[in-house]
């Protein structure tokens, strides 16, 4: 049969076409009037998607580089941080904050499983200078309840920042950045903006803006102060990704034409479809008798365990042989033992329905046990069903 490689990966993930040919056919010069307006649209455009009257920044650079930026520009050596982790991208945190001198006092939580708030409170004390957490953890698949937690932290006072890493947070998930009072809140460009790796973002609140002119920990290119002087001049302070912008404002558009001309709405739609697609998801693995392995399963990715006694990698493979299909397998010490199907972005119903149909032929290859052909298929066409009585159906460019 014929195979077109598509992506299930929680990053990057499927390009939206007008994207594509938005930077295919881009060319102007970074310091001219039409890169400016360009670049000053993506940046109110920007905070429509993000939900927040907080500047954004959209640097060049992977996902990792913001949140480099955040511990370098919101920390001084010797800082206590805290550190929430319940995964590889929660490791993460705790490696820059080490990185960069800070005294990291880690809550940990077993991977698949999210924090409990009252832990987080008891965590913080008047030396802890910043907390660094995912929105959702994309190597176990878990939702962390960033409410929850930033209730907690502004309780707390305005000494104490929130960092939260929604890059496979925002457009899956409902975020309510400005009323929860998240103080830096970062995104990545190969997720739910449906583009190819090199740009990421983040929306930075005027307490962490207060912070950083007392910070001392090194930074030169992520200088965030300097990128918001020259933002506010229509400008990068460096040579900008031209063509990624030009993706990303194609991209923005596509999401303001999901809310009839209404970013804001297009966001919510964006979520709302992430949020189904994973229902849908989560329905299909549990009608095979599969397990999820995250116990607060995030709407940008279900990371689903490999039947006992198979390794995952046999079921990623034969993805890979029999439909050119890219599943992620699980990260560090989770690869053999999960599997992880992502609906982030450019992904729809018949992704969703395509790639259970495909599960329910791996498996029958994989496994000895036989497969009820049409189980996952049918128990994700049954809550698509259920949620879609009277609604407008979201129609892709
Ligand atoms: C993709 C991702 C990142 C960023 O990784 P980069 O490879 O640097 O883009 C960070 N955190 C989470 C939760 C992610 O899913």
């Amino acid at each position: 049969m014929l195979h077109k490689n598509r992506l299930f990966t929680p990053g990057p993930t499927p390009l939206l076409p007008a994207a594509q040919t938005a930077m295919a056919s881009f060319t102007a010069h970074h310091r001219t009037a039409d890169f400016r307006a360009l670049f000053q649209r993506v940046l109110a455009d920007m905070k429509e998607f993000i939900g927040t009257k907080n500047d954004v920044l959209v640097l060049a650079c992977s996902g990792t580089g913001v949140m480099e930026a955040s511990v370098s520009n919101l920390t001084s050596p010797g800082d206590t941080v805290l550190v929430l982790t319940a995964g590889k991208f929660g490791e993460r945190w705790t490696g820059l904050a080490k990185a960069f001198g800070c005294q990291a006092d880690i809550l940990e939580v077993p991977y698949g499983q999210t924090f409990s708030l009252d832990d987080v409170r008891a965590r913080l004390n008047s030396q802890v200078r910043a907390v660094f957490v995912q929105a959702t953890e994309s190597s176990t698949g878990a939702r962390h309840d960033i409410e929850g937690i930033a209730k907690i932290v502004r309780e707390h006072g305005d000494e104490t920042l929130l960092v939260v890493d929604a890059i496979t947070g925002l457009g899956t998930t409902h975020l309510d950045v400005d009323g929860w009072g998240v103080d830096v809140v970062i995104g990545g460009s190969q997720k739910a903006l449906m583009m190819p790796p090199g740009l990421a973002y983040c929306a930075v609140s005027e307490r962490a803006w207060k912070h950083m002119d007392t910070t001392t920990s090194p930074r030169y290119y992520f200088d965030l102060r300097k990128e918001r002087k020259s933002a506010a001049k229509g400008e990068t302070a460096y040579t900008p990704a031209t063509s990624l912008f030009a993706a990303l404002g194609a991209a923005l558009e596509f999401i303001r034409g999901m809310g009839n001309g209404d970013l804001a709405k297009g966001r919510e739609e964006l979520v709302n479809n992430a949020e189904l697609c994973a229902e849908m998801t989560r329905a299909g693995a549990k009608a095979l008798g599969l397990k999820l392995y995250a116990s607060a399963p995030a709407a940008a990715l279900t990371a689903i365990c490999a039947p006992e006694g198979l390794d995952s990698g046999k079921i990623v493979k034969e993805f890979r042989e029999s439909f050119d299909a890219v599943v992620a397998n699980g990260q560090g010490e989770m690869k053999g033992k999960l599997f992880r199907i992502a609906h982030i972005g450019y992904y729809d119903y018949l992704d969703t329905i395509g790639i259970l149909g495909a599960l329910e032929h791996v498996l029958a290859k994989v496994t000895d046990k036989g497969v009820e052909y049409g189980a996952a298929v049918r128990a994700a066409q049954e809550v698509y069903a259920r949620t879609q009585s009277g609604k407008r159906q979201l129609v892709g460019a």
